[in-house]
């Protein structure tokens, strides 16, 4: 049969610190409606329910648990996710991009009854560099009919088409056989990246960005245009801080000055989501010497679902008296609960004041964004947590947690295995305990909760 399967308690105990169980990944990429979320459907064989995610944290990549032949792998699934019409290319290009980074495989499917679209063109460009093994599904390949057309698809660079049809199984096998064959036992190392670490500065208009970004480059001389082996679009910037480089990105709006005009706000707002997309680290300027608003709160959502690392610089910090300081505390408290794991530092983009305390804290965030956790101190953790607070019984029925493993990093990306619903504030309970633990400081977490009936 095509069905693979896996068992609960299969992953076994790896014991102390081990990561002996730690699974290779296998993302699946592709325009929307190529057949993504069926063919994820058909390799975990259709048994898996209904993901539930942390409240307010968005669906883009979840990882579930597969085996085939007697290997246990993960498959991500990006299908869930559809980026507008308008910007579709980029984003999915994006989307390949980020799955070669990160995922030991890479699965494009590509709708065979439909060939290969601009978009399957554009995205293949990008796989075609890609060391990590690519594999190019012909998916909608119901019976042989169709053979032809995936023979077709030879033409978009990545080898040999693999005709599968998601919805009735045909072909799956040999896909999956074909997978496995390219997969690596373990999940590679993916270590530091190489290259100056990207950082947007993001805020409403008027906090300080340019101001910031201008008393960053004049304080260190040293910017940089041009460093051999670096690769930096026209818009991002070079800074020295704290003796190493850093490219902070899509500052030409910030130089500019272009589009702060009210009025501009969309665009404004598009040019803030590309910046964040486009960083590993966001610094979030508040301007600490009025009310945090709205706006504050909107950018502060638009990083923590990208999922990217954060510092929140309050700057301005020469007009906060000790009455505005007290009122701050207390906003803080009631505006920015919802990060306590944010690192804050007090700046002053006009003066200099403390403008080099950034680089401790974007260390801090980044290093928690990197982390991994094996997967025997998490479940070795787990264990004891659950042992000493079960989850809370629901229509009867205790959801016991059978497992856990980190299924990315950047940001760090839990999944729970159980045998039933776990409610948000159990699941709020666990990250706050998660984090006590193991940190993480400065990054946002997901945990995704996988309920096996
Ligand atoms: P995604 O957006 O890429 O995740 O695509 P979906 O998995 O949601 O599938 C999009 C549509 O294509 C759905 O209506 C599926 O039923 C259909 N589909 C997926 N795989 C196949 C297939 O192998 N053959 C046919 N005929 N239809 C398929
Ligand atoms: P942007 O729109 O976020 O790029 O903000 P700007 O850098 O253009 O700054 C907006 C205004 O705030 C300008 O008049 C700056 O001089 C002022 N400003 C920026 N940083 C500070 C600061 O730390 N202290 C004070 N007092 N004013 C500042």
């Amino acid at each position: 049969s095509d069905e693979a399967d896996w068992q609960i308690g299969d992953f076994g105990d790896d014991g102390e610190g081990g990561d002996a169980v730690a699974m290779p990944t296998v993302a699946i990429v592709g325009r929307p409606n190529v057949g993504k979320s069926t063919l994820v459907n058909r390799i975990l064989g259709r048994r898996e329910a209904v993901v539930e995610d942390i409240p307010g944290v968005t669906r883009d990549r979840v990882s579930y648990a597969a085996v085939w032949s007697g290997r246990r792998f993960l498959v991500q699934d990006t299908g869930g996710w559809e980026p507008d019409a308008k910007g579709m290319g980029q984003a999915i290009a994006r989307q390949a991009e980020f799955a070669m980074n990160t995922a030991d495989a890479v699965v494009l499917v590509v709708d065979a009854t439909v060939g290969a679209t601009a978009t399957d063109e554009a995205v293949a460009r990008v796989l075609r560099r890609s060391k990590t093994p690519v594999l190019l599904a012909a998916n909608k390949v119901d019976d042989e009919r169709v053979e032809s057309e995936a023979a077709a698809l030879w033409s978009l660079g990545l080898g040999e088409p693999r005709s599968v049809s998601a919805a009735h199984g045909r072909g799956a096998g040999d896909l999956l056989d074909a997978i496995l064959e390219v997969l690596p036992e373990t999940p590679r190392d993916f270590g530091q990246p190489a290259g100056p670490r990207r950082v947007a500065l993001v805020g409403k208009p008027n906090v300080g960005k340019s101001s910031l970004l201008n008393k960053l480059t004049d304080s260190d001389r040293a910017v940089v245009d041009n460093v051999a082996g670096t690769t930096v679009d026209p818009v991002d910037e070079l800074v020295e801080l704290g003796g190493r480089l850093w490219n902070f990105v899509d500052t030409a709006g910030l130089r500019k000055r272009v589009n702060t005009a009210s009025g501009h706000e969309y665009y404004a707002s598009l040019r803030t989501r590309a910046a964040i997309d486009a960083a590993e680290v966001a610094v979030l300027l508040i301007d600490a010497s009025e009310p945090i608003t709205e706006q504050d709160q909107r950018v502060l959502t638009m990083i923590v679902e990208a999922g990217r690392s954060l510092v929140i610089a309050f700057n301005k910090w020469d007009l906060v008296d000790e009455d505005r300081r007290l009122q701050l505390d207390k906003e803080i408290d009631r505006d920015l609960a919802r990060v306590p794991w944010a690192r804050r530092v007090n700046i002053s983009a006009s003066t200099g004041r403390s403008v080099q305390k950034l680089v401790p804290q974007l260390d801090t965030a980044l290093d928690s964004w990197d982390k991994r956790i094996s997967t025997g101190q998490l479940n070795g953790w787990l264990k004891d947590i659950i042992a000493g607070t079960p989850p809370p019984v629901r229509g009867g029925r205790q959801p016991k947690v059978m497992f856990a493993t980190q299924a990315a990093t950047r940001p760090p990306t839990f999944v729970l295995f159980t045998t039933g619903f776990l409610e948000a504030g159990y699941r709020r309970f666990l990250e706050r305990k998660l984090r006590e633990q193991f940190g993480f400081d400065g990054s946002p977490v997901r945990i995704n909760v996988r309920v096996r009936e």
